[in-house]
Order: C-alpha cells, then sequence, then structure tokens
C-alpha cells in the first residue's frame, strides 16, 4: 500500500485525498520536510501557482521538492500543479518560481477568459479509450515540451496538434484539469500505478 502525499499550501486537498484513498492509497498531508521525506509520493493540487510557489518558499519545501523530483520521486501535478512541474512559465509573475522536472512550457490561464471554466471529454493514454470527462479551471496548457516527455492528452486548438492538457515524463506526471473533482478515478489509478512501479 503506497503513501501518497498531497502537497497541502493550498488548493482541493480533501477531493485528491478522497479519490486516492478510494484507490487504496494511504495518503498524508504535507506541509513540512518530515512529511514529504516519508512519503512515496505526491499530488501537487490546483490552486494559484504565484500563491503556491510562495508558500512553498515560506515553508522550506521548494528546495526540499526539487531534491525529491531530481531523487525520482513520482509527482503528479493537477492545474496550477502542473506549472508547479514546468521547467518554463510564459504569463507567470516575475518572482514565480517553480519546482520544475518537467521538460516544458506552459501558459498560464491559457485559455482565455471567455472559458474560464469548461469541461471536455479528452482521450489520455494509459487509462483505457473512454474520453475522460476533463474539468478546466482558469487552466494552463502546455505551450511546448522537449524529447524526454510523452503527451498523453490534448483538446482540439488552432492547429492539428491542438493544445496538449495532459503529460508525462518518467514517474512526473501533469494534467490541465482536475480529475479529483469528477468520479472518475482513471487518471488517479494511472498515477497510483506509476507510484507502485507498475507503469
Ligand atoms: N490559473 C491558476 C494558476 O495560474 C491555476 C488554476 C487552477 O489551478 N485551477 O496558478
Amino acid at each position: 500500500r503506497p503513501t501518497i502525499g498531497v502537497l497541502a499550501l493550498q488548493g482541493d486537498v480533501a477531493e485528491h485525498t478522497h479519490v486516492l484513498e478510494g484507490l487504496g492509497a494511504h495518503t498524508v498531508k504535507v506541509l513540512s520536510v518530515d512529511q514529504l521525506d516519508a512519503v512515496d509520493g505526491l499530488v501537487v493540487p490546483g490552486g494559484e501557482s504565484t500563491t503556491m510557489s510562495k508558500l512553498a518558499v515560506r515553508y522550506g519545501l521548494l528546495d526540499p521538492l526539487r531534491k525529491h523530483v531530481a531523487a525520482g520521486m513520482p509527482v503528479y501535478g493537477t492545474c496550477a500543479g502542473m506549472i508547479m512541474l514546468a521547467d518554463r512559465v510564459l504569463g507567470g509573475t516575475a518572482d514565480q518560481q517553480t519546482v520544475g522536472g518537467i521538460d516544458m512550457t506552459v501558459r498560464r490561464n491559457a485559455f482565455g477568459r471567455q472559458t474560464e471554466s469548461f469541461e471536455a471529454g479528452v482521450r489520455i493514454d494509459g487509462i483505457g479509450t473512454d474520453p475522460f470527462d476533463a474539468v478546466f479551471i482558469r487552466a494552463p496548457w502546455v505551450e511546448s515540451v522537449g524529447p524526454g516527455v510523452t503527451v498523453l492528452g490534448s483538446v482540439p486548438g488552432p492547429d492539428e496538434a491542438g493544445r496538449i492538457v495532459a503529460v508525462r515524463q518518467g514517474g512526473l506526471m501533469a494534467t490541465s484539469f482536475h480529475p479529483e473533482l469528477t468520479d472518475d478515478a482513471r487518471v488517479h489509478r494511472l498515477f497510483v500505478d506509476i507510484v507502485k512501479g507498475l507503469e
């Protein structure tokens, strides 16, 4: 039974905890380095990436997070959590820091004010062929990825490739959307399998 932490600086911690427990994982709210050191994998929830970045610095967690990512800890970031895992951010604030680890450039609030939030059926590699009912809330998209990054899902965009909304690089996974808000646990299950070393 893996122990999966949910970074509890901000965001929908309870919803992620609920889904992960439902999948048989033991969960821990992570607010300290000791708690971080004790988990097998970590979920970084949605929220506001600029605030999360400041809080991570204030709690002394930014460098420990970077060290764990460098050491291979599996981490799954949703929405603001995706931004936290990005090596490069467009539309961020000047002092915005990320943990990084995924060789990608994300654009904050990319879908624009007209579409503050929306739902879309998205096919995600690794969870079966049924589209996932994805909820986007002031979501980022992935503008570009490096060669080590696998694109898991996209929504229709200006060209044939569309807009990337789900990626994976080794044990790191990120989605623009919030799978903790719907009762389809397939994306979380994929992450739990990654933590278990099954994927
Ligand atoms: N727009 C937010 C940010 O830039 C992300 C929104 C979310 O996590 N729902 O951090």
